[in-house]
Parts: C-alpha cells; structure tokens; sequence
C-alpha cells in the first residue's frame, strides 16, 4: 500500500480547543503546523457548555467568547447541603461557553493561518530515533467507503493534545513518566442541554429550592465526596442545563447515569438538544509534560483543574505557553525551547493545580454526608469556594478565614481533617515555584521527589 509521506515544523494530535488553539498559536508564529484529528474536524472536542472563568482568556490571548458562544456570566448559584434549602448563595466567577462554538472558532482561526488539518486520521504508530519521535504513521479514513489513506508525517515537534485518550504519550511511555490516571484521578461527568418540556414543572422545581431561572441549583457530595450535579433552568424557560460529575472509582458512567437517575425523577426535563459525556483527568499535571521533540498539553497533560475537572482554560493557557516557548526557537522541538512551557506553566499554574489536588484527594475519602456538611456548616466558606471556581488559590486575608473558622466550630471533627491538610494546599504551591528552570534529568527527579513530600503525592519522576 502507498504510504504518503510530509514534512511539518509541528504536527498537533487532537483538535479540542486545546489543539486547535495551540496548531493556530504555531501557525500564526511562522510554524507550517499540522493538525490531526480523529473525527470531523466540526465534531471535534468537547461538544457540551463548559463553564470557564474568563482570566484564563486574556491569559492565554485569546478573546473572550461572544455572541452564541457565550451561554451566561457570572449567574448566581445556589449550593445545596444535606438539606432541600439552599445552604450558600454565590455569584459564579465564570462564563459559560459552547465549546462546539469556541472549538470551531479556534478551528477556523488555524485553518486561517495556514494549519493544514488531516480529519477522521487516528495515530498508529510512532518512530523514534535516538530517544526523540521523529514521524507518526496515520490511517486517514475517507468517505464513501473508498479505501483509506496511510499518511506519514516527519515533524520537528510533536504535541499530544488528544484529551485524554493521550494517543501519543500512550505510545511513548518509555520516554517519559506517564503513569495512567487511576479511578480516584478520573471524573465521569455528563453535561446536557435540553428543552423544558413541562414550565409549571420547571417553576415547581425552582421553587422547590427558592430560585430564580438563570440561578444554577447545585449539591455536591451525592454518591461520594467528589461528586457534584447541577440544573440550570434558563431565563424564559425554554431550557434547562444539567451537569453532573464523579470521580470514577464510583463507576465509569457514574456520570450519565447522574443525570438519568434526575431526569426520571423530573419529567419536566424534556429532550436533550446538545450535550455528552466523557472522562476528565482530575490529578495534578504530570510532572514531565515534554521530551525532545515532544510536548503534552491540555488533558493528555492531566491539566484540568483538579478540585471540579475543568480543563478548557488550562488548555488555552497551556497552548499559548507553548506557543511562546518554541516559535522563535531555531528547532521548535529543541528540548530548550520546550522545557520553557514545562518550567513556565508548573510555576504558574501547576502548583495551584497541586494545592487543589491536595482537596481533590481528601473529598474522594470523604462520605458524602460529610462533605454536604462542610457546605452547611460555612466551612467550605463561599469566599473559599469562588476562589476554587475561579482556579485560584484562595488569598489568607481574614475575610476568607472568619466564615471557614466559624463553620469549623460547628463541625469540629471533619473542620480538623480539613485543616490538617492546609499545610500540604500552600507547601505543593511553593513546591511548583522551584520546578527546574532548565532542563535535566536529576533535577526534574529531586524536585519531583521534593514536590511530592510537600503536597503529599507520589512522584511521577524518579531517579
Ligand atoms: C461532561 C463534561 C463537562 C465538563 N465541564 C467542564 C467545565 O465546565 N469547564 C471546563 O473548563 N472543563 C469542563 N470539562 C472538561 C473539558 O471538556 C476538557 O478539559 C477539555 O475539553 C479538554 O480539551 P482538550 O482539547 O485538551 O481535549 P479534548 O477536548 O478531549 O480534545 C481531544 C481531541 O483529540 C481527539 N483524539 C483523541 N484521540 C485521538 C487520536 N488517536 N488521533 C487523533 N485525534 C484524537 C479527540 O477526538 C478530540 O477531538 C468537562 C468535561 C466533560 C466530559
């Protein structure tokens, strides 16, 4: 069979809005970039509303969602505890956005800037030469039946941005230290769109919990402690939004079938419209996120945001550090160049991802009445949960602290489990500030080996 064989500066695997995003960065900066994809291109990535504050935006330099993209800003949600009353009322720091809409504007936008796309093409094979990979063999599947293409694509870099399939450091384990996700750092989450097919339902369900439309109604601690579901019933009430989301070890599709236990007990939810599900990798950012010739991004990069698997604005900010780490570099593979995003993104966002991971661990042990607790109570103090919504590290002023210390008193037991792992939530952040600036391999293993005592993880790295 005819294998076709091109040459690019950087072939990107995967065409979510991390991929997209990161082939469209490379292509603007002068790269020829190609970008690989399994499915069509306009299904590509996510294909549900995901919530995304709007800082990691202008942090990664890229507009702000508009228009049909933008679902709502900043719409007040109600948190549930162990009661049917709402226990906590917050103003939500984050947009919500159609990632079919975002996705194919960052599609559009590279194919602008001269990416070329290979769709429905899935890797099989990598080459490696002297510890860097220096070619991917595709199957490119065409239409009507007609039989498919074998592809092989020479590139200087290469970046996994296939989510969490992770095409290409699955097939690349001996090169780096990428162990799977195990159930306790998977979510199985599920987020639907669909049409209200009853309003007095719907006005009965929102008075039930005393909101609004547009208000989100949200309980955690369902069926265990990492676990949250959430309905929207949106102005007018032509549609409600739902999402759940678990951690794995409570079942792979623990989250469809969240939201298939609530839609059976409120028929007034009518037929989705839009909307999936998936698996989100919910442990911290893999300590080696590049090797020669080679960089992970986005989910196959464990950079979703540990405390609730949101993963879209990390990707973004990812990809554009990347972007700027490579494109003026002579080789855009050159481990130089790359160790630049792994050294920038940990400082900056790795460790906060850490700290969270820290409560990310402690909620999975955690019974789901003990966590509904820590809700009722104040100890998970509203200016605590906005910081985790907002993926930043919660701010040590006393405005933060009075609500947590008070709850605290009404639930001393779980309030000390909690705060004994406080220490561990600013020691992992201060750990990620020394991730090694340059590359080497013994100092990527002590400082793995160091980061993992503060935040109380096992190293991926070892020497
Ligand atoms: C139900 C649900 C709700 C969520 N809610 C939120 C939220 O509110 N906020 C938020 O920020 N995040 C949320 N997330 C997480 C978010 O969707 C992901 O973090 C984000 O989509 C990751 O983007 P990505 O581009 O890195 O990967 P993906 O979106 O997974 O894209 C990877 C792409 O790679 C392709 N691919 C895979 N394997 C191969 C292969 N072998 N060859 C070629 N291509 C391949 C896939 O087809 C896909 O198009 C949610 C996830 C789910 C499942």
């Amino acid at each position: 069979m005819t294998v076709h064989s091109q040459r690019f500066d950087a072939v990107v695997v995967g065409a979510g809005t991390t991929g997209a995003a990161a082939a469209g960065m490379l292509a603007r900066g002068g790269l020829d970039v190609a970008l690989v994809e399994r499915r069509r291109l306009e299904h590509a990535g996510a294909r549900w509303v995901n919530d995304v504050p709007p800082w990691l935006f202008d942090s990664a330099r890229v507009a702000r969602p508009s228009g049909a993209e933008k679902q709502c800003d900043r719409e007040p949600i109600a948190l549930l505890g162990n009661g049917a009353r709402t226990s906590v009322r917050l103003t939500r720091p984050m947009w919500g956005v159609d990632c079919r809409a975002l996705g194919d504007r960052l599609r559009r936008e590279a194919l602008a800037a001269g990416v070329t796309a290979f769709e429905r093409a899935e890797v099989e094979a990598c080459e490696v030469t002297a510890g860097r990979l220096v070619a991917v063999a595709l199957t490119e599947r065409t239409e009507h039946g007609l039989l498919p293409r074998q592809l092989r694509l020479e590139a200087r870099l290469f970046i996994d941005a296939s989510g969490v399939a992770g095409a290409l450091r699955r097939r690349l384990a001996a090169l780096g230290s990428w162990p799977e996700p195990t159930q306790d750092e998977l979510a199985s989450a599920a987020q639907q769109v669909c049409a209200v097919a009853s309003a007095p339902g719907a006005r009965a369900f929102l008075g039930r919990y005393g909101v609004r439309p547009g208000e989100v109604v949200s309980r955690t601690g369902l069926d265990s402690g990492y676990s949250t579901l959430a309905v929207r019933v949106e102005p007018g009430l032509g549609r409600v939004e739902l999402l759940s989301g678990i951690v794995c070890s409570a079942g792979r599709t623990a989250g469809p079938e969240m939201l298939r236990r609530l839609k059976a007990i409120e028929p007034w939810i009518g037929a989705m419209e839009y909307g999936g599900a998936g698996l989100i990798p919910i442990r911290r950012p893999y300590d080696r996120l590049v090797t020669p010739g080679f960089a992970l991004v986005g989910d196959a990069a464990c950079q979703a945001f540990p405390a609730h698997g949101s993963g879209v604005g990390a990707g973004l900010v990812a990809a554009r550090m990347l972007a700027d780490a490579v494109v003026h570099s002579p080789d855009p593979g050159r481990l130089e160049a790359l160790w630049r995003y792994a050294s920038r993104f940990q400082r900056e966002l790795g460790g906060v991802h850490a700290s969270y991971d820290v409560l990310r661990r402690f909620t999975v042990g955690l019974a789901p009445e003990d966590v509904r607790a820590l809700v009722d109570d104040g100890v998970l103090s509203p200016p605590l949960v906005l910081s985790g919504m907002d993926q930043r590290m919660p701010a040590l002023d006393l405005g933060e602290l009075v609500p947590a210390l008070r709850g605290a008193l009404r639930r001393p037991r779980l309030a000390a489990a909690l705060f004994a792992h406080a220490p561990r939530i600013f020691a992992a952040r201060a750990a990620y500030l020394a991730y090694p600036a340059t590359p080497g391999e013994g100092a990527l293993a002590a400082w793995a080996r160091f980061a993992a005592g503060a935040a109380g993880h096992t190293a991926d790295v070892r020497a």
